[in-house]
């Protein structure tokens, strides 16, 4: 989802952008009006992170999964290794990724439980030698969340935060470099955004394709070529409508008393069990199924006779997953709590 507010300034900014007589999708991104909601967005992505100077953003095309290959190519060289927590379908994948650009760590994993835990620091089991160490901060699909960050010592930490990013304070300083794909929280789909540490770029192996060198996307200031312009503007509005709710420290409190509303119905159901282990729960995906299949099926198709889409659980996991990202309402939660209550009365 999209904040409402957003979509509707954008209708309303559609044919003529403030005067400039254009749309925004018209604009050249050499232009004085482009370059305002350029820089704008960045310094407001900077202030509402806390983005320290050392770091810098960057707009990357491909979305997250560009990203699997980009950091490989860009980070592994400096030892050749590198290690990964694997906690589910987008790790493996970027696992997978690295293993075509040198030598793989499986750090950590959670396949045994079928991903519905997140590992321990205990559980962690670092390389002396890894040019980073490779983690999914939330599993969009299996519906867990880290509640921690890993501590690697000297190894540089590396995160997709796609589908968290701006829903919980993050201690950027922490961090060799964070990517998320923008379209679960942020903006419309199409670009990732990639905040790196400017001191770990410039390493990359020599057939890296312009377009994903960290090192020449900090130096054209991700102008090199044409921009994602009209997402960028988007990803602006989307940040002026969070400064609203409170920016991410808002946003946290109000993402948990969300989610709370509909693990507390699981914790009290008869009819629905939570995918994921308690102390792992994501507060972004909440993925729960019923004793069978069968009723998982009914369940899907009354909600969405109900009015509620998308609660059909990813084709890798079966079950239902409610997706409560940002710009969900806290009545669009209530609402399917209210439904969910009725559908275990009709189903004891
Ligand atoms: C959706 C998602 C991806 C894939 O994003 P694309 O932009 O489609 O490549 C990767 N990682 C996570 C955690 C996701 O949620």
């Amino acid at each position: 989802m999209l904040p409402l507010p957003v979509l509707e300034q954008a209708a309303a900014e559609m044919t003529n952008y403030r005067g400039s007589g254009m749309s925004v999708m018209e604009m050249s991104h050499r232009s004085q009006v482009y370059i305002d909601i350029f820089d704008e967005t960045k310094a407001n992505l900077k202030r509402i992170l806390k983005i320290p100077d050392t770091h810098e953003i960057c707009f990357m095309q491909g979305g997250a999964t560009l990203q699997f290959s980009a950091v490989p190519m860009n980070l592994i060289g400096k030892t050749g290794k590198a290690d990964y927590a694997v906690t589910g379908n987008f790790s493996e994948l970027a696992m997978k990724e690295a293993q075509k650009y040198g030598e793989v760590n499986i750090a950590c994993s959670s396949s045994d439980k079928k991903h519905t835990y997140i590992p321990s620091q205990g559980d962690i089991k670092l390389s002396q030698d890894a040019s980073y160490f490779y983690y999914c901060a939330n599993n969009t699909i299996y519906g867990t969340e880290w509640k921690y960050t890993p501590d690697t010592g000297s190894i540089p930490l590396v995160s997709d935060m796609s589908s968290n990013m701006l829903s919980v304070p993050v201690d950027v300083s922490k961090f060799a470099l964070i990517f998320a794909g923008v379209q679960k929280n942020m903006a419309p789909a199409g670009m990732a955004v990639v905040i790196i540490d400017k001191s770990i770029a410039g390493n990359e192996h020599p057939l890296t394709p312009k377009l994903m060198s960290y090192q020449l996307m900090i130096d054209s200031d991700s102008m090199h070529n044409t921009p994602p312009c009209y997402t960028i503007y988007i990803l602006g509005l989307v940040l002026k409508w969070l400064e609203t709710q409170g920016g991410v420290e808002g946003m946290e409190k109000i993402k948990s008393a969300k989610a709370k509303i509909i693990y507390d119905i699981l914790d009290d159901s008869k009819v629905f069990i939570g995918s994921a282990e308690p102390g792992s729960r994501s507060d972004m995906n909440v993925t729960f199924r019923t004793h069978s299949e069968e009723l998982d099926a009914k369940f899907v198709k009354e909600a969405l006779a109900a009015g509620f889409d998308n609660l059909k659980g990813h084709r890798v996991t079966g079950g239902m997953r409610a997706s409560i990202y940002n710009a969900m309402p806290f009545e669009g939660v209530q609402a399917l709590a209210d439904f969910m209550r009725k559908f275990e009365l009709e189903n004891k």
